[in-house]
């Protein structure tokens, strides 16, 4: 796949300014890290940490221009210029008519769920997402999967597996009526399915299905700048395109969005909701005050408004975007070449190792994935995460597990932080622990959270 970019590799479109030390540790300190972590990478000390895979969510680098724009915040508590800021390279590169700074992308969730979810009313979208969906039930909804089954199949080499199935939708529409249905929940890329891109074709599609239905499209714009690149590198039309000119158009298609900017958006917090019913952002305008802050600051400061509008320009440079997904694919190829199983196509931002293929000898109620990131950490001291069954949580009205077909431990890798050296070093300990496989055991969940389980949950080793 390195051919696509052709013959010339691609390079960090930047060097380094500052550098931060890393941490080293013994097996022994980590098995004691692990142990009092009750087996959840999300418990573990960052101190404790080598190389951190857990997420690609507020862990960018920011630029010198991003620091900077730190220092020029205006912190007035209404009317703040970085707020214009933000507002205009939202519309300038999203498109949207009207924007609401939040603190985060679940902020923005929880605003545009109780909004625009009448309770008994369904949610279709492209795989669940974790917050995403906890919001959509909190407010009443009932999320349906209609992503197409491709996604569900680690094996697929589909380039476009985060799309929907329309027939999915339409089966939907007959069984429960269009009126009974909220709106559609679209995200690219889709971070469950393995970071799988959305296609041009898809959204069009989608977009003439919502007309006819009288049905809202709303997208979940967390890493849409990703989307964009596997776009233009994969759909007939779009090569001469620019990211930032199929971010545009691509969100054309919808009728708003929410955004967590610590993904794509080179931000270590933010978010924003917009969208282009005046009627729809005044209800929404005055939610914010309840939840948020004010309308023109949504729980960020000034300062972190002025890096996130920095950051948004940045983050659809076609340079920025080659050498970040060049990255991923990087370490995906390496763990390729050696027989290790990983979610195809490598995705955006993380190479998806699959758990259930590492360990056939542990049933899903033994939680692999989970076991898998422990083992990595156990390895070398990198932090990965779980995206399996203690991640989906429990069906609300049932109390039964959700049982994904995926099992998947998560390498993200943050955006400008790691070279390809710790790259090496990351396959390397994947390596390792594939080698040790037969050995795992299987774990046994001792605590689990009403909400999110995956976040607090402790385990131990049966
Ligand atoms: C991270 C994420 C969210 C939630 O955003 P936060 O900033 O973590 O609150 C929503 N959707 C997707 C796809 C995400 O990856």
């Amino acid at each position: 796949m390195g051919q696509q970019f052709g013959r010339r590799s691609w390079a960090e479109p930047w060097k380094i300014k500052m550098v931060e030390p890393l941490v080293t540790t013994t097996r022994g300190q980590r098995e004691r890290a692990l142990l009092e972590a009750g087996f959840n990478t999300f418990l573990l000390r960052s101190d404790d940490v080598y190389i951190d895979l857990l997420t690609d969510s507020g862990t960018s680098a920011m630029s010198d221009r991003q620091w900077a724009g730190m220092m020029l915040g205006d912190e007035a508590y209404a009317g703040s210029r970085n707020y214009y800021h933000l507002e205009a390279a939202v519309q300038q590169y999203y498109g949207y008519t009207h924007v609401l700074p939040t603190h985060q992308g679940r902020g923005a969730e929880h605003l545009i769920s109780r909004v625009a979810i009448k309770p008994g009313q369904f949610v279709p979208g492209n795989m669940y997402f974790t917050t995403t969906r906890a919001h959509q039930e909190l407010a009443g909804g009932t999320f349906v999967d209609v992503i197409i089954d491709e996604a569900h199949d680690p094996a697929s080499s589909h380039p476009f597996k985060g799309d929907i199935d329309i027939a999915k939708l339409d089966a939907l529409v007959a069984r429960e009526g269009a009126d009974r249905i909220a709106y559609i929940s679209l995200a690219g890329t889709v971070n469950m399915a393995g970071g799988q891109p959305v296609s041009m074709a898809n959204i069009k599609a989608l977009r003439a299905w919502s007309d006819r239905h009288g049905i809202k499209l709303y997208l979940d714009a967390t890493r849409l700048a990703e989307n964009a690149f596997f776009i233009q590198e994969r759909e007939p039309g779009y090569a001469s395109h620019s990211v930032a000119q199929i971010l545009r158009e691509f969100c054309g298609y919808s009728d708003g969005a929410w955004m967590s900017a610590k993904k794509d958006s080179l931000v270590n917090i933010g978010g924003w909701l917009a969208v282009n019913d005046f009627a729809l952002f005044e209800e929404l305008r005055n939610l914010i005050v309840l939840y948020e802050g004010l309308h023109t600051y949504g729980g960020l400061a000034g300062r972190d408004m002025e890096a996130l509008a920095i950051g948004i320009a940045e983050s659809v440079q076609d340079d920025h975007m080659r050498s970040r997904i060049g990255q991923v694919r990087y370490l995906g190829e390496l763990l390729e070449d050696w027989g290790i199983p990983i979610v195809q196509p490598v995705g955006g931002h993380a190479v998806f190792l699959d758990a259930k293929a590492f360990y056939p000898h542990l049933r899903q109620e033994e939680f692999p994935a989970q076991v898998l990131a422990a083992e990595l950490y156990l390895d070398s001291g990198i932090r990965s995460m779980e995206r399996g069954i203690a991640s989906a949580g429990r069906d609300p009205k049932t109390g039964e597990h959700h049982v994904p077909k995926l099992e998947l431990t998560r390498l993200t890798i943050p955006r400008r932080v790691y070279t390809q050296a710790h790259m090496d070093v990351v396959a390397e300990s994947v390596k390792s622990v594939w080698d040790a496989r037969a050995q795992a055991r299987g774990l046994r969940m001792t605590y689990e959270p009403k909400y999110l389980r995956f976040f607090q949950a402790r385990f131990e080793r049966l």
